[in-house]
């Protein structure tokens, strides 16, 4: 969709960090991390909430999620996923959050 900021960044019309990328699926860094390594994935096949996407194209993104949680190696760990306005849904075009947690040792001494 001509208007939506994440097919533009599929496209390549706005930048990001990129981290995995399918035939289907892409997965970036959040712009806003909520923490270090805080990834977006999100099908290459606009649709604002999960009802609209195809089958083949969400099963292609829990084992992206898989594959970043591994890389940042954190034993703990959100995968969520916002549908509509009521439900924290910002941008209309449905996205995977992969949120680590710092594991318990980060930052200390
Ligand atoms: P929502 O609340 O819709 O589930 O989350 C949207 C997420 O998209 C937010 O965490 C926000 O920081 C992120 N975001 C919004 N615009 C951009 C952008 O242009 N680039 C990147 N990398 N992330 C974005
Ligand atoms: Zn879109």
């Amino acid at each position: 969709m001509a208007s939506c900021i994440f097919c533009k960044i599929i496209k390549g019309e706005i930048p990001c960090f990129k981290l995995l990328e399918t035939d289907k699926t892409l997965a970036f860094l959040d712009i806003n991390p909520l923490s270090k390594g805080h990834a977006l994935i999100i099908p290459k096949f606009h649709g604002e909430k999960l009802l609209d996407i195809p089958d083949d194209h969400l099963t292609d993104i829990l084992p992206i999620a898989k594959k970043l949680v591994k890389a940042t190696g954190a034993q703990e760990y959100n995968i969520l996923q916002n549908n509509g306005p009521g439900a924290h849904q910002v941008v209309e075009h449905v996205h995977f959050h992969m949120i680590p947690k710092p594991n318990e040792t980060e930052g200390l001494g």
